[in-house]
């Protein structure tokens, strides 16, 4: 990460992206707004921001310190992964046509599926091996934070779950492994809101 902020694939800094949000999308940046780089940072920091908001206040009572550190580096990996990464490809039924996906936003993919799960929070997540080159076995190293109560190998077992099938539905990765490792736990708080 370098000093002056991350840039987006479109130029926009994740700075300014992060000001945007924090005026509450006002004056309205038509910019930002028809762009679908800027969109898919607004959304990743608003929920990065909304989730570590909550659990920060949720913590507050009696918990200790660690899950605010853990939450500083939630919203680390969160901007991470607003850099591009590799290219990893789609096959498209023209072989003219060349797809590709950003491993950045199979990340986000990851993040948003995993936190859709009541009681878990995605940390960062790693894609490991050759996605450039299609067929090759890949797996997928990721952290969570789980609600104090809930069963560890239940909520790791849903992660999998929900994460395999993501990439499946989403991507043509194949994906020989997906490692859950639960190393924060938090305290529950109401359930998401998931619309
Ligand atoms: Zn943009």
């Amino acid at each position: 990460m370098d000093a002056d902020g991350m840039t987006l694939e479109c130029g926009k800094t994740i700075d300014e992206i992060s000001d945007y949000l924090d005026s509450g999308r006002s004056p309205y940046d038509p910019e930002i707004e028809t762009c679908p780089d800027c969109l898919n940072a607004l959304d990743a920091l608003e929920r990065a921001g909304r989730l570590s908001r909550e659990l920060i206040a949720a913590d507050a009572a009696e918990m200790p310190e660690p899950s605010e550190n853990w939450f500083h580096g939630v919203m680390n990996a969160v901007r991470a992964e607003l850099r591009a990464g590799r290219s990893i490809p789609l096959s498209h039924p023209d072989p003219r046509v060349s797809m590709t996906v950003t491993e950045g936003a199979v990340q986000a993919l990851i993040r948003a599926s995993g936190d859709a799960i009541d009681g878990v929070f995605i940390g960062h997540s790693r894609i490991i091996g050759d996605v450039e080159v299609p067929d090759a076995p890949i797996a997928v190293d990721i952290t969570a934070s789980v609600a104090w109560g809930e069963s560890l190998p239940t909520a790791a077992g849903a992660v999998r779950r929900a994460v395999s099938d993501a990439l499946a539905h989403h991507t043509e990765l194949n994906v020989t492994a997906v490692d859950v490792t639960v190393e924060d736990l938090h305290r529950p708080f109401p359930p998401k809101d998931t619309a």
